[in-house]
């Protein structure tokens, strides 16, 4: 049984094959980086027009790269929500028409939980239960995801995401779109933290004040005409940005008992958080799982990936 999962839902137009043992045939992916970047982030209106200009390119990429033709498919999911409203209603309609011509069923996949998806995909002995945290662009959640796949919101963010955050800081910075391998780029883990911040909202996360903290120094800074240590404001935002999703996984791991946690989202290639976690799960006896680098940003494998396992 072969699946096809079709990803438009911000700056990537992705289309992929995913058999029905989870094992990925063509992953193809077209990141709009490049002409968002001349902006300082992603341009709604571009993303959607550029999607459309990319899909029928990137389907027959898929088909060629797994070797099959369109009428091999027996299933197609799309990601039909969250996303930017045009950018992600031409992979809906696309993937919604597709099915219909074919006579196939249709998967309509929340995003979410494609990235969930995306440990199984990397990591096939993966079983839940387990923590699942979800750091990306526009999303800072924890999920509890249950033995059968169902899931459960226990944390979220009351103001941006903690990409948003490492965005907007580079964004002060200088630094290019997009912001948070910049950062990661230049922080020098070496220095000694002083916290931008050291109060955090008790039941959710927080990027707003953070980010604001960090704002302020560097404006202040800049007004006095001092030289910016840039490493060292890099390193300290850093630790501040993921101290508190440490702090946050500890106590809720304790609190249900659990043995695993997975990691996903564009934020889960940062290597100081890969570190941090790894010393985390060691102390606590707990199994971490991350997505393969690849699968950690946005692509249609995980939309495939996510309908195949039924994930609600
Ligand atoms: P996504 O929203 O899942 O597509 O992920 C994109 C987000 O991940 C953007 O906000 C990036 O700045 C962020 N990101 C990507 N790589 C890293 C990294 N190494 N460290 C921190 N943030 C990152
Ligand atoms: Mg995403």
């Amino acid at each position: 049984m072969l699946t096809l999962g079709v990803e438009t839902s911000c700056d990537e137009t992705s289309v992929a094959v995913v058999d029905d043992q989870m094992r990925i045939l063509s992953n193809v992916i077209i990141s709009q980086i490049d002409t968002h970047k001349q902006y300082g982030g992603v341009v709604p209106e571009i993303a959607a027009r550029q999607h459309i200009t990319n899909i029928l390119p990137v389907l027959d990429e898929a088909l060629r790269k797994a070797q099959i033709k369109v009428t091999d498919l027996d299933q197609v999911a799309a990601t039909t929500h969250p996303g930017l409203p045009g950018a992600v209603m031409v992979g809906r309609v696309f993937g919604y028409s597709l099915a219909g011509a074919l006579k196939v069923p249709f998967a309509a996949v929340n995003h979410l939980h494609g990235h969930i998806a995306s440990l199984k995909l990397s990591n096939p002995n993966l079983r839940p239960p387990m923590l699942c945290l979800l750091v990306s662009g526009g999303h800072t959640l924890l999920y509890l995801v249950n033995a059968d796949w169902t899931t459960e919101l226990l944390v979220t963010t009351t103001d941006d995401a903690i990409g948003e955050a490492f965005d907007k800081v580079a964004r002060v910075l200088g630094m290019p779109y997009p912001g948070g391998p910049q950062i990661a780029h230049r922080a020098d883990m070496t220095t000694e933290f002083t916290p931008f911040i050291s109060k955090f909202p008790k039941e959710n996360f927080s990027y707003s004040g953070l980010k604001t903290a960090v704002l302020n120094y560097v404006n202040h800074e800049r007004q006095l005409e001092h030289a910016l240590n840039i490493s060292q404001i890099c390193a300290n935002f850093q630790y501040c940005a993921v101290a508190q999703l440490v702090t946050k996984c500890q106590a809720l791991l304790k609190k249900y008992q659990i043995k695993t946690l997975g990691i996903c989202g564009g934020v889960a290639a940062n290597q100081y958080l890969r570190e941090q976690f790894s010393k985390l799960c060691a102390k606590l006896n707990v199994k971490l799982f991350l997505p393969k680098p690849e699968l950690c940003g946005d692509n249609a494998a995980m939309i495939a990936a996510a309908a195949l396992l039924g994930i609600k």
